[in-house]
């Protein structure tokens, strides 16, 4: 599928800063899908996405359980549940992630909305396998999650070929610099005594964690490792 111009996103709170957008789920919202979500690489997380059209706009809502579904098909590891006992068992809590305009393919605003969340999310929630079809089937689970990968895997080939003084610098401190994700430039590595990440462009000679606040160049990153040690 080909995303056309007019499909645009006009606002974002994938990580449900903006209060007014958690909720109960609007009753008239359509299940896409449910799928299992890796947080960080540490815990996992069931998801299941909502469509909502509006005459103002399309909108993608989730209801997330950190616990996840009990769910005797769990074991097998391709077999797709029934999306219906899923929902039985929600919480009916819901957050709205984004919208954007609004088409009239209410699959295409679907397939669009999700594939922009997996993008948003993406370094910190991985989605993993699709637990029940609703709107979306596995195969368009399936084609946005190859598509989100070719981006990851293209950006990752052109950033080894490019290894910079600060990634160098990076990796002899010991932070275990990681190829970039969705945006060409933005690597991350480990910060200091901590259990987070921070991120480097490298080609601005430039690192930044935002929970530490902190940012600068290689040999700032040198000081700063060296302030973490003391
Ligand atoms: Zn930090």
């Amino acid at each position: 599928m080909s995303w056309n111009q007019n499909l645009e996103i006009l606002s974002s709170n994938v990580w449900g800063k903006d209060a007014e957008s958690s909720a109960a789920l609007p009753e008239d919202a359509v299940a896409l899908c449910a799928y299992e979500l890796f947080v960080m690489a540490i815990l996992d997380m069931d998801q299941i996405a909502y469509i909502r059209q509006t005459a103002r706009g399309d909108e993608l809502w989730m209801v997330t359980e950190e616990t996840p579904y009990e769910n005797p098909t769990r074991a097998s590891a391709d077999e797709i549940a029934k999306l219906e006992p899923l929902l039985l068992n929600q919480s009916k809590q819901a957050m709205r992630v984004l919208t954007m305009t609004h088409t009239d393919s209410i699959l295409r605003s679907g397939m669009f909305l999700l594939s922009e969340y997996f993008d948003a999310v993406c370094g910190f929630y991985s989605p993993v396998k699709i637990l029940a079809e609703g709107l979306l089937i596995k195969s368009d689970y399936e084609e946005i999650n190859q598509r989100q990968n070719a981006t990851i895997r293209r950006n990752q080939e052109v950033a080894s070929k490019q290894r910079t003084k600060i990634i160098e610098v990076a990796s002899e401190l010991g932070l275990h610099p990681q190829p970039p994700l969705l945006n060409p430039e933005i690597w991350s590595a480990q910060c200091p005594s901590t259990g987070h990440q921070l991120y480097i462009n490298a080609r601005k000679d430039e690192f930044g964690c935002g929970y530490c606040c902190v940012k600068g160049n290689h040999e700032k990153l040198r000081e700063f490792v060296e302030s973490r040690k003391t």
